[in-house]
């Protein structure tokens, strides 16, 4: 199965992506974790990627989307995978969906993470994780981001009918529970 984990930062994609990862056998592609990855082993790309990471703004979509489709050519995505922190604006959107089509393939279901915006900030402030980007400031940015250019992407895949909403509140089990409900309906 191909999935998309969407929602807001600190709507728990990353926590909950590797839950579905694991019990379902897939791989968790977080292009978030693979810049940080990058960025802590000083690559090429960590060093251009780093200050805008550290601003809390996106990463230009021609070198997102390179990345992404280099890596789903490895042999391990062939069964399926779970995407976290992509596709995050439309133009990603559409080049993963043109992507696809040339694989003759698509994405199963868009599961979507629905958080309250006040929640958002409190988790992001208190999972302590040292992150660059999860000072109050560089939040406020993130957001801004998410619901300019990142939201409407939800809109985009509600027209291929995959879109499934998930309520993000609650315990990690309890939440995973509910993702399974509709994952187990595939
Ligand atoms: P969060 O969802 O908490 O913001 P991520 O780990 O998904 O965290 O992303 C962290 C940062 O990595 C983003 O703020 C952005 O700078 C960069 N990034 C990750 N994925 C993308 C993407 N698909 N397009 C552009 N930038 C991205």
């Amino acid at each position: 199965m191909k999935l998309i984990l969407f929602g807001p930062p600190g709507a728990g994609k990353g926590t909950q992506a590797k839950k579905i990862s694991s019990h379902y056998s897939i791989p968790h592609l977080s292009t978030g974790n693979i810049f940080r990855y990058n960025i802590k082993n000083e690559t090429e790309l960590g060093k251009k990627v780093k200050s805008i990471l550290d601003a809390g703004e996106l990463v230009p979509d021609e070198t997102v989307v390179d990345l992404v489709v280099d890596e789903l050519q490895k042999d391990k995505y062939s069964n399926g995978y779970i995407l976290d922190g992509f596709p995050r604006t439309i133009p990603q959107s559409v080049a993963l969906d043109k992507y696809l089509d040339s694989q003759d393939t698509g994405i199963d279901l868009f599961l979507t993470l629905a958080v309250p915006q006040e929640e958002l900030i409190n988790r992001i402030l208190s999972r302590g994780e040292g992150r660059s980007d999860d000072t109050p400031e560089k939040i406020k940015t993130r957001l801004e981001v998410y619901y300019n250019e990142t939201e409407p992407v939800l809109n985009y895949y509600k027209k291929q009918e995959i879109v499934e909403k998930v309520d993000g509140m609650g315990s990690i089990k309890d939440i995973f529970s509910r993702l399974q409900t509709v994952l187990d309906r595939l």
